[in-house]
């Protein structure tokens, strides 16, 4: 057991038995058909999986703090019902649930926005109404009925977000408040907002009230405050009476990574240490901590009391109890993809998880009795697709023989895996092979299996989930030696040249671009990642900038990007990544080039046709990463087979696939055969 993170701890009037803290996740369920049924099971699962505390999604304390409409809100007392269903379920499994008032400010997707100045987020199209003192006094008391409703619905407390640039965070930041009464000005004048609301609370629901703060720490934004600053106002949250200060990252209109996949691991733990020096209460660290490993070393660094934890919820609900079981291996890392969750949620789609497809959706997956009817089951690839249905199948009951003709498992992860900054697909991998082990898959690797052998064995059923292969293109010259796919070139990388012209600018074009640009293994430390993106760890510059910081990348190569359309680059990439990428690739220099035809390819590089004339692109290497075909050759002749055939993943369709899609195709395939 790790003995730090598994040492109980005392926050004001809750005791818990450890140090982490399932933290606070929009869902999307706000907007289903039963959200609270759907919201209840969804935190049973964790609660029922060792979470000792959690934290709701955000719900506003009026319509004007909403962060979009028919977003969660607590206004009045004929909701409370509805919330019991969340905290009833919580505390049926021994766990305490809070609820995070979250006002949304100048955020607010929506026309009725208010700020404390009328000053318009780059990332949001509304501009707000500055508030006015009565709007102010209105919106305090809202604060304190919404904090009193939940304490009726039975939270054990409250979380108030004043961090990422929310509205409590827009009164303390100079750059959104630029008010010259008793509101804006000194810091103190700043503070004066959110400390209200704290007084008001406390005199509304007395001192054992639990009140959790999630303050902005490193803003990451001009125009945010230094550490210094930072740490003034958590002292001044310890002396109004907040039980636990949560840190928070980065505001979202921030041009800084703070959760994706290729930020450090606990890259931010060093700010919140800074504030756990200057209070006497406990403080959480969160930002990219997904291992238990991680978490640990921040409680034994004393960078932290707590940890707080939120994807990596969605990735295991049972993250906890298989921590304390010392069954860290059993557990499905969170691989800060954000590709089900985020990317999901801002495309008005319900969060789910890339390696649980069954996050958000306890009530329509739920936890299955073994099957009564078990089967006999071939699995072709163990790709994404294979190795999903497979050990969930296997889960079920049934018996399952897995077959790749490759020498290891993964199929195109092995790819994913080797991009720079996408490592943590290792994590994912590391899943399928000790889920094979535990679960004792009969598994064939370098096992090219034909239809015949299939036929004549006895198979109730056969998937196929033998993937894809890279489009073949008809370009004159394709078949020239510079010429590589996207697989030998991740393959060989030794024999990409020094100027490389890309074709295909997708989610692998952009991820190749990454891989013959880095200088290294692309594998960043915290101090390479503060460099790279004008990080400043003294504590002293104002929003945690500093400009001077950032280095000219060096160009390892000459790289052209290509795609045939006209117009943006980078449209099939994630919605919360993809400015990532792009910023990724701008700084060592690889050129984007669309609106064109491709000619031919010779020793010379590349002969494309754009806006009626010839060019050429000088090139040593070529890859092609055009999107990929079906490898689906075993679905005829298997069509002859007395036993059903299933396809997954690229052996089915193509369009549109990813990893998520092919790990939920997996599972789904999994539960509809499940009798
Ligand atoms: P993709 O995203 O469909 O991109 C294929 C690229 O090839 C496009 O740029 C396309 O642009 C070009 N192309 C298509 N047909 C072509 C042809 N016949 N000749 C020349 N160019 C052609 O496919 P992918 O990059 O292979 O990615 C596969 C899947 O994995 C996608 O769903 C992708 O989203 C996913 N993925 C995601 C990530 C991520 O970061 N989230 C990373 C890797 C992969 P033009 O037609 O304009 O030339
Ligand atoms: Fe983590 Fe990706 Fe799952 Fe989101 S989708 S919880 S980032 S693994």
């Amino acid at each position: 057991m790790s003995s730090h993170l598994f040492s109980p701890i005392t926050l004001g009037s809750l005791t818990l038995p450890n140090r982490i803290i399932m933290g606070s996740m929009h869902t999307g369920l706000d907007h289903s058909e039963d959200p609270f049924g759907r919201l209840a099971a969804f935190y049973k699962e964790r609660a029922d999986g060792g979470v000792s505390l959690m934290v709701t999604g955000g719900v506003s304390p009026n319509e004007q703090g909403l962060i979009s409409p028919g977003a969660m809100k607590l206004t009045d007392a004929e909701q409370i019902e509805d919330y019991k269903i969340i905290t009833n379920a919580v505390h049926e499994s021994g766990s305490k649930i809070i609820m995070q008032i979250l006002h949304a400010g100048r955020y607010a997707k929506q026309e009725d926005l208010v700020a404390p100045s009328a000053i318009r987020s780059p990332i949001n199209q509304f501009e707000p109404k500055a508030m006015t003192q009565q709007d102010i006094q209105r919106t305090i008391d809202d604060f304190v009925h919404c904090a009193y409703l939940a304490e009726q619905a039975g939270f054990d407390g409250i979380e108030l977000l004043g961090s990422e640039g929310y509205c409590l965070n827009e009164f303390t930041a100079l750059r959104t408040n630029h008010r010259t009464d008793e509101w804006g000005g000194s810091l103190e004048n700043r503070a004066r907002f959110p400390l209200e609301i704290i007084h008001a609370i406390r005199r509304k629901l007395g001192p054992r009230f639990f009140i959790q703060y999630r303050m902005s720490v490193l803003e990451l934004v001009e125009g945010g405050w230094n550490i210094e600053e930072a740490q003034q106002f958590a002292q001044l949250l310890e002396s109004a009476g907040i039980d636990l200060i949560n840190t928070g990252i980065g505001w979202h209109e921030s041009s800084i990574p703070t959760i994706a996949m290729q930020v450090p691991r606990a890259a931010f733990s060093w700010a919140t240490n800074k504030i756990k020096q200057a209070v006497n209460i406990p403080v959480a660290a969160a930002n990219r901590i997904n291992t238990v490993d991680v978490a640990e070393k921040i409680i034994q660094r004393g960078d932290a009391d707590l940890v707080y934890l939120s994807r990596p919820f969605l990735a295991d609900p049972e993250f906890v109890n298989k921590a304390q079981e010392q069954r860290t291996n059993d557990i499905n890392t969170c691989i800060a993809c954000n590709q089900s969750c985020l990317d999901h949620l801002f495309n008005f789609k319900t969060v789910s998880c890339l390696v649980n497809p069954r996050a958000c959706h306890e009530t329509i997956m739920p936890a299955l009795p073994k099957t009564a009817s078990p089967r006999n089951i071939a699995v072709i690839g163990a790709g994404a697709a294979g190795l999903s249905f497979a050990i969930e199948a296997k889960k079920m009951g049934h018996h399952i023989t897995l077959y790749d003709a490759n020498e290891d498992i993964g199929g195109q992860l092995l790819y994913a895996r080797k991009v720079p900054g996408k490592e943590e697909f290792d994590e994912l991998l590391r899943y399928f092979r000790v889920m094979i082990e535990k679960y004792q898959i009969d598994l064939h690797l370098k096992t090219t299996i034909t239809a015949d052998q299939l036929t004549s064995s006895q198979y109730d059923a056969v998937v196929l989930a033998s993937g894809i292969r890279a489009r073949h293109l008809t370009i004159p010259g394709i078949e020239s030696p510079t010429v590589l796919t996207y697989e030998e070139a991740f393959e060989k990388p030794d024999k990409i040249g020094q100027r490389v012209a890309i074709i295909g600018a997708g989610g692998i074009g952009y991820d190749m671009a990454e891989f013959v640009t880095h200088q290294t293994d692309g594998k960043e430390t915290i101090e390479s990642f503060n460099n790279n993106w004008g990080i400043d760890s003294t504590g002293l510059q104002p929003g945690g900038l500093d400009s001077a910081k950032k280095p000219p990348l060096n160009k390892l190569r000459e790289v052209t990007l290509l795609q045939r359309k006209a117009g943006k680059f980078g449209r099939s990439l994630g919605k919360t990544t993809g400015w990532i990428h792009q910023a990724e690739l701008q700084k060592r220099g690889v050129q984007l080039l669309g609106d064109l035809d491709y000619v031919k390819i010779d020793a010379t590089g590349l002969h494309i046709n754009k806006a009626g004339e010839k060019q050429h692109i000088p090139a040593d290497t070529i890859i092609i990463c055009a999107g990929q075909e079906s490898r689906d050759e075993l679905a005829v002749p298997l069509n002859k087979m007395s036993s059903k055939i299933y396809k997954i993943g690229g052996a089915k369709e193509v369009r549109e696939l990813d990893a998520a899609q092919a790990i939920r195709d997996g599972i789904e395939l999994a539960y509809s055969l499940h009798s």
